[in-house]
């Protein structure tokens, strides 16, 4: 070790850490320090990496002396008590002005409760949502910072040297989102807006593989095909790559052996508990959180599978037209599904007290992240043109997607429930938009019902007040 010479650390060198180092080494005018609990990891890192110039150690004392004033350490360690375990240490020796980053997966309420804490001791605390796996770490993740601005004025430049950048203008994927738990609150509804998009993308191949009996290969090149055209994403493009793989052992799709159970690490649950706690009906989301749950309930789906369901596997009379339809109600539902999470993006920052620039968001989700997709352009414009929109899909251009794709999403709905094919997604973006577009909801038959048993009282349409029935049944 030596002294007082990186002007940023990295703590915990497990793929995410150590790959996050590297881009941060990379980039010019970059000292890294280093370290990890165990120094194994550490060692391994320096002898795979002697390129980087990495600055370690293996004590917290030498690591810490190691940094520059201000001292600025991101945390890439286990979201939970690895992390705590890892700020107790840094804060013990950190000083006032000094900045502690944690990089990892962390629950917003965690982030606010580890800023409050921290905040007596002047060290800054910036709980930062990273989004893009560890290829992302390495070569230019989505970056969502939150905390005080004063440590963005620090953080920011060197995080804008590290992180992805737009393929339209060249901009870095990282903005201030707001204080305390902003940005990892922003990094779990971009979770979730990941988990609804892999659902839709995951029903229309599902859609088009019984509709029209097409192999996983050929339904490749449909993906490949979409992704020219408005639905371009990453997800679109690594679908195609899935469905074209073929299994080695047995010559198979390798789609066909691997096990239907979807898996979740939580970050799709919280967004839609965040989201019931707020208020805001993330339908799309929760489907897609609940079609995993579904998924991977072996015992129930075997007791189920003699259900009664349509007599005749469906066929679609046109393939071509069928396949349209489905790439229309994925684009509509899709539409849906964002226009949710950043109703909730918007009900946290009220909630929470953050002033999250929408537009801001689409323009750093739009490389480096899971979900970064050229669709995330139009979000940013229609923020850009009215920053007080009061939902993504009645701006002009999602309108008139909606307009295009509404019959053949409605089709699409239609034939799959008739079909038998479960598309919880697609169904519930469509029960959504017409929810949303109602003239009258029968919410009016519900203020009764709660009026009738509980006396929780109604407004009327024709004048002021609050108002109470003397039902009959209310003696
Ligand atoms: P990980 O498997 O989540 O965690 C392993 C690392 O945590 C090791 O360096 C380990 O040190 C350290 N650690 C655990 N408990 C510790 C403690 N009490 N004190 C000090 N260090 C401790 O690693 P990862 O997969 O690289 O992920 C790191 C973080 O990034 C996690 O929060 C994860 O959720 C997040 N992540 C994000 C993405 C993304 O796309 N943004 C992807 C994956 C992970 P030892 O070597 O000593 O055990």
């Amino acid at each position: 070790s030596s002294s007082a010479t990186a002007n940023i650390g990295v703590v915990g060198l497990a793929v995410m850490g150590s790959n996050l180092a590297r881009n941060l080494a990379s980039r010019e005018g970059n000292t890294v320090a280093v370290f990890n609990r165990s120094p194994e990891r550490t060692r391994t890192l320096l002898v795979d990496h002697p390129e980087a110039g990495f600055v370690s150690s293996e004590s917290y004392d030498d690591f810490v002396a190691s940094l520059a004033k201000p001292r600025t350490a991101i945390i890439m360690v286990q979201a939970g008590k690895g992390t705590d375990a890892v700020i107790s240490e840094l804060a013990a020796r950190f000083e006032p002005g000094d900045i502690i980053v944690d990089g990892g997966n962390a629950n917003f309420h965690d982030t606010i409760r580890r800023e409050n804490d921290l905040k007596p001791t002047g060290i800054h605390f910036v709980g930062m949502g990273v989004s893009g796996g560890e290829e992302g770490a390495l070569n230019g993740p989505s970056i969502m910072p939150g905390g005080t601005a004063a440590s963005y004025e620090t953080l920011g430049p060197i995080l804008k040297t590290i992180a992805a950048r737009a393929p339209e203008d060249g901009e870095p994927c990282v903005t201030h989102v707001g204080t305390d738990g902003a940005g990892h609150f922003v990094k779990m509804v971009h979770n979730g807006i990941e988990y609804a998009d892999m659902q839709l993308i995951a029903e229309a191949y599902d859609l088009i593989r019984q509709g029209t009996g097409k192999t996983p290969a050929e339904i490749a090149d449909i993906f490949t095909e979409w992704n020219t055209g408005e639905l371009e994403s990453y997800l679109i493009e690594i679908t195609a790559e899935v469905l074209r793989q073929v299994d080695a052992e047995t010559g198979k799709p390798l789609v066909d052996v691997i096990l239907d159970q979807a898996g979740a690490k939580g970050t799709g649950a919280w967004t839609v508990q965040n989201a019931l706690e707020l208020g805001v009906p993330v339908s799309g989301i929760a489907e897609a959180v609940f079609a995993r749950s579904l998924s991977s309930k072996p015992a129930q789906r075997a007791a189920a599978a003699d259900l009664p369901g349509p007599a005749q596997q469906w066929q679609a009379d046109d393939a071509d037209a069928f396949i349209e339809e489905v790439r229309q109600a994925l684009y509509s539902s899709k539409i849906i599904a964002y226009s949710q999470g950043f109703d909730e993006i918007i009900a946290g920052a009220e909630q929470f007290g953050w002033d999250v620039q929408k537009g801001e968001i689409a323009k750093i989700w739009r490389a480096g992240c899971i979900i970064r997709a050229r669709f995330l352009n139009r979000i940013a414009d229609a923020y850009a043109e009215d920053p007080s929109l009061v939902a993504l899909v009645v701006a002009p251009y999602f309108r008139n997607a909606v307009v295009e794709g509404e019959p053949a999403w409605r089709k699409v709905v239609a034939t799959a429930a008739l079909a038998g094919i479960p598309t919880p997604a697609f169904s519930s973006s469509l029960a959504y938009y017409d929810g949303l577009r109602a003239p009258r909801l029968p919410a009016a038959l519900i203020q009764g019902q709660r009026d009738f048993f509980g006396a929780h009282t109604y407004k009327r349409v024709d004048k002021d007040g609050v108002f109470h029935t003397l039902w009959s049944g209310d003696r």
